[in-house]
């Protein structure tokens, strides 16, 4: 397809503000692309440049965008740099400076959407010394084949924002349309496939609903809503219902096809070359020659034999090398909750019951390496506090509790699982705005506005800036700035408005009724306790719902 068709539809987008007419828009376009050139047009109408279960960066800062401008239209860096402090929008800047240069140059090749896809990602494989100009160089062949407004899109989705304003929920109505399917089961889809040009193409073929777990491409995992005592668990989930431990590591799903092994995060990052230790504990450990289980990985002490909290095992994460020294320096335990996926067989449908049954078929355990998560099904409430209880002793963050009956729904906060923390266990919120310090904290961001989400949008709930050290630690204000700035949107005196990207996990005294902030609550005393980028993104934030849940629990409590 040509790219200019693409842009044409974008172009369209933008003019319109009418949420109809997009859906319109987008579900004629859909239904226009060839089932071969599906996965590429699917990913450029979502200024994605791979799928979203394929983790790779591309690695473009703004610096080098503009001189990509730079030199594919001659005009100096610093020139460019000018307009796009006027302008604001290095996609508009492209076009502009495009428009006028257009004037000069007389052919140029058509760009399809398959050529401008495959610059981008080769962007994602550069390394090493001069990837800095061949960078700069595919952007700036690409800019000087492009037509002016082909060169704004091409630039904002390097940007990862078209700006035509087409949230998810508009490419699904859309869908739904083309199709005429459900929404619902759309989403359903969406979450095992993470990836619309799947369902598409299952549309295509007239099979839509048979979205299938594929093992080693990441899944959603299953999600717990917050409850505010056992009680409410009993009334939501049945009597009797399964406790479980909940561990306070990081959730990894495992896939094994045939020899090969992979762990993924909750939020897709495959992690399979961190944890060598993980996989081996995983082949020698757990039965079958294909299958998907969720599960925890816990920070675990051989010496006092007792888990140990998360930030022990987060730099494994992101750790590149001196993997297998890092990996007996803070060695872990595989705590195994669920089954998903046995021996080509599909357990999504199947009842908890059942696959708990299945995984202590498939599990051999051994304390300290992998064990299957502790749990107690009960239907007496007296037993399950003692278990909640031995949990909180134990140092663990609480327990979960799930309905004996339930299906695993990839990526959902349904009826079948709630998490169960003491009160005031700290809320994880995203940061809207900043402030910069006084005297020599000037040049740093040193409070930070945060908010919860809600059906009407992020709602602040305080500042935060306790917590957040000057220096000697992981988290200091300069590290805070320097991941902050690029997120800021604008600036009043010292105040500056953030794009909401960075959730932090936040701990406070009390939830009080305020006038102060939107919300209605402000949180007293409130401490920053931890980034939770790695694991959490703006859509896990706490909702509004839980603050009033957990105000009127406080007090009640008083
Ligand atoms: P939260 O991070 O507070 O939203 O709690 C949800 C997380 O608890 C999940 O994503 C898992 O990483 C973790 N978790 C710990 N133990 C369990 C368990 N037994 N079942 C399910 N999730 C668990």
């Amino acid at each position: 397809m040509r790219y200019l068709e693409l842009v044409e539809l974008f172009e369209a987008l933008s003019k319109t503000t009418k949420r109809l007419e997009k859906t319109k828009l987008i579900a004629d376009f859909i239904k226009k692309i060839r089932i071969e050139e599906i996965d590429n047009t699917m990913c450029l109408l979502t200024a994605s440049i791979f799928p979203p279960y394929d983790k790779r960066k591309i690695g473009v800062s703004d610096r080098l965008i503009l001189k990509a401008i730079s030199k594919s239209t001659g005009i100096k860096a610093e020139e460019v740099e000018k307009l796009w402090s006027k302008i604001g929008d290095l996609g508009d800047v492209g076009e502009k400076l495009l428009k006028e240069k257009l004037q000069k140059t007389l052919e140029v090749e058509v760009l399809t959407t398959n050529k401008v896809l495959a610059n981008l990602r080769k962007l994602a494989e550069l390394e090493g010394e001069g990837t800095v100009d061949k960078k700069i160089n595919l952007i700036a062949e690409l800019l000087a084949n492009s037509k002016p407004n082909e060169a704004k899109f091409i630039l904002r989705t390097i940007l990862g924002e078209l700006r035509v304003g087409i949230a998810e929920g508009v490419i699904r109505d859309a869908f739904a349309q083309a199709y005429n399917v459900e929404i619902k089961d759309i989403k359903k889809g969406m979450d095992l496939a993470l990836d619309y040009s799947e369902i598409v193409k299952l549309a295509k073929q007239g099979s839509f609903k048979l979205v299938k777990i594929k093992v080693g491409r990441p899944l959603k995992v299953m999600l717990a809503i917050l409850a505010a005592d056992i009680d409410e668990g009993f009334e939501a989930l049945g009597k009797p219902m399964q406790l479980e431990f909940k561990l306070d590591g990081f959730r990894v799903t495992i896939h094994k096809l045939g020899n090969n092994i992979k762990l993924f995060t909750r939020r897709l990052e495959d992690v399979s070359k961190q944890f060598p230790d993980v996989i081996d504990v995983v082949k020698k450990n757990i039965k079958g020659d294909n299958y998907v289980i969720d599960a925890e990985v816990v920070a675990y002490s051989p010496k006092t034999k007792k888990y140990l909290p998360f930030q022990t095992i987060s730099q494994r994460i992101k750790r590149k090398y001196d993997i297998l020294e890092l990996a007996k320096k803070f060695p872990v335990e595989l705590d195994v909750f669920d089954v998903l996926y046995h021996e080509g067989e599909s357990y999504l449908d199947t009842s908890l019951k059942e696959r708990r049954k299945l995984l202590t078929k498939i599990i051999k355990e051994k304390p300290g390496s992998i064990i299957l998560t502790k749990c107690l099904i009960t239907d007496d409430l007296g037993k399950a506090k003692e278990f909640y209880h031995e949990a909180l002793s134990k140092g663990l963050e609480g327990i979960m509790m799930k309905n004996l009956n339930s299906l695993y729904k990839p990526g959902r906060y349904v009826e079948g699982w709630m998490k169960l923390k003491p009160i005031l266990e700290p809320l994880d919120l995203v940061i809207v705005g900043a402030e910069y310090g006084e005297g020599k904290r000037a040049s740093w961001l040193t409070s930070y506005t945060i908010a919860c989400s809600s059906k009407e949008g992020l709602k602040i709930v305080g500042k935060v800036s306790t917590g957040v050290k000057e220096k000697d630690s992981e988290v200091t204000y300069e590290s805070m700035t320097k991941i902050l700035k690029p997120l800021i949107i604008s600036q009043e005196g010292k105040s500056v408005k953030l794009k909401p990207k960075i959730v932090i996990e936040v701990g406070y005294e009390e939830i009080q009724v305020s006038q102060t902030y939107d919300s209605g609550f402000a949180l007293r005393f409130p401490k920053f306790m931890r980034l939770r980028t790695f694991e959490k993104t703006i859509k896990d934030i706490n909702t509004l719902e839980d603050v009033k849940r957990i105000y009127e629990k406080q007090k009640g409590k008083k």
